[in-house]
């Protein structure tokens, strides 16, 4: 009988919890449920990431198969980075900063099976403006980096310049992320200058990829970022909440060798950059600030977060460090100063 009236209270309990406590959390899911996702503009663009399937970025999942046919990638990555932070311990040393400005002539491939994806000089060009305001904290929104975070944030005198546009036509509806689409023996376009100039593909990678990157120091074939369409840029085609062209912000940064910033893993598992703080997952949507992970606040306004585009307006100046340093001599990027 005991038993019985003490199972009776655990289910009162229970019930009344339910109930009482969760109430942030529960309205959000009801509202999902209920299609009504006006009042949580957080939940809103979260939701439309997840509902929507979309995957903010491939770049890890493309170089785990990079490494797994290529068996020197690995060493060949960690000789950068040894490399890298020899030259980024070097110049703080000394106490100097990168400060020459660094040109790269951009080649922009347009795949096309039809009109969305062929897109507009103008869609184009919208790209290369805000690579240009995001490298250079010349982006209007960087206004909205919060104190703490205001005196790590980067000019990195990285500039982008439009080299040329070439367009393809072709027959498929999707190329995902074997870089099919860098071939023209696929029906692709083949890579231009990879030594001197930053190689964009535009198309539909298919499976919800926004975009993926390659790393310096893999295969030269295949060096550069691949977008897809209706997230390159901020006009034209472009698709809320990615319509801010932070995808290609985002993989270019890690064409410079920048990676996620909770580094792809737990709290113990670092991004390379000093001035990152912990963290141990991507954040989604729009957060407010702050989001506390890993026992600091999590840097979530950064370009190499997974936040929608309107959300994330910062390079650090340890990011600026490091990608700076891929240009050093003997630098896997070496040939683009030269
Ligand atoms: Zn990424």
């Amino acid at each position: 009988m005991k038993t019985i009236q003490n199972i009776l209270v655990l289910m009162i309990l229970v019930a009344l919890l339910a109930n009482c406590i969760p109430s942030k959390k529960r309205n959000a899911d009801t509202e999902n449920q209920e299609g009504n996702q006006q009042e949580n503009p957080e939940t809103q663009t979260s939701d439309s990431l997840q509902s929507q399937s979309l995957i903010r970025c491939s770049t890890m999942e493309v170089l785990e198969k990079h490494m797994a046919r290529t068996p020197d990638l690995r060493s060949k990555m960690e000789t950068i980075e040894t490399l890298c932070q020899r030259v980024i311990q070097r110049n703080k040393k000394n106490k100097v900063s990168g400060t020459d400005t660094i040109s790269i002539p951009t080649i922009v491939h347009v795949i096309y099976s039809n009109d969305v994806e062929n897109i507009s000089d103008e869609q184009i060009s919208s790209q290369i403006d805000v690579l240009n305001q995001d490298f250079t904290k010349t982006n209007e929104d960087s206004s909205q980096i919060p104190e703490e975070f205001m005196g790590i944030a980067a000019e990195t005198n990285i500039h982008f310049s439009l080299d040329s546009i070439l367009r393809i036509p072709a027959t498929r509806d999707s190329w995902g992320t074997d870089d099919q689409m860098k071939f023209a023996s696929n029906g692709g376009s083949n890579v231009i200058s990879p030594e001197t100039h930053l190689n964009i593909w535009v198309c539909t990678i298919g499976g919800g990829i926004l975009g993926y990157a390659q790393f310096p120091g893999d295969s030269a074939d295949t060096d550069g970022i691949v977008v897809s369409s209706q997230f390159f840029g901020t006009k034209g085609s472009v698709t809320p909440p990615f319509n801010k062209g932070r995808t290609t912000t985002h993989e270019v940064g890690h064409w410079l060798n920048l990676r996620h910033i909770w580094g792809d893993g737990n709290c113990s598992q670092d991004d390379f950059v000093e001035d990152t703080p912990r963290s141990d997952g991507p954040n989604y949507g729009c957060p407010e600030y702050p989001i506390v992970r890993c026992e600091s606040n999590d840097i979530t306004m950064n370009f190499m977060d997974y936040t929608d585009d309107a959300c994330m307006y910062m390079f650090t100046e340890g990011q600026k460090e490091r990608m700076r340093s891929v240009f050093a001599i003997d630098g896997p990027r070496e040939s683009f100063i030269k």
